[in-house]
């Protein structure tokens, strides 16, 4: 989608720390880490948010949580533990109108409202 800045990152017009690529499914560094582990897992398709996910999305979303899962381990939090994030909509703070799973860890995380 034009004007998207992950499909922009999908599609190799902005560069990115790419460390996972199938046909479906991306991840990549966030460009501001709030922690020292901070991956974004994507889908290629470009998905809005949460609320606009659609029954043909499932498989795609259980996809992503294999992806999910196989990076934990490549990042080595798959021990100590981390947190996957999805934010939706304004309250939230969703900033990029791409579905994406935020990997956070390697250190402890506060759960901050
Ligand atoms: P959200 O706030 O929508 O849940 O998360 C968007 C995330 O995308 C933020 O953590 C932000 O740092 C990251 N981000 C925004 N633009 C770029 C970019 O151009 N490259 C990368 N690697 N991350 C980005
Ligand atoms: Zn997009």
């Amino acid at each position: 989608m034009e004007d998207c800045i992950f499909c922009k990152i999908i599609n190799k017009q902005i560069p990115s720390e790419i460390i996972y690529e199938d046909d479906e499914i991306i991840a990549f560094k966030d460009i501001q880490p709030v922690a020292p582990v901070h991956v974004l897992v994507v889908p290629k398709k470009h998905i809005s948010s949460v609320m606009d996910l659609k029954e043909e999305d499932k498989a795609l979303i259980g996809k992503i949580y294999s992806v999910i899962q196989k990076l934990a381990v490549e990042l080595g939090v798959e021990k100590e533990g981390f947190r996957v994030v999805t934010n939706c909509g304004e309250n939230a703070g969703q900033t990029v109108k791409h579905i994406h799973f935020h990997i956070l860890g390697g250190k402890k995380l506060a759960l901050t409202m």
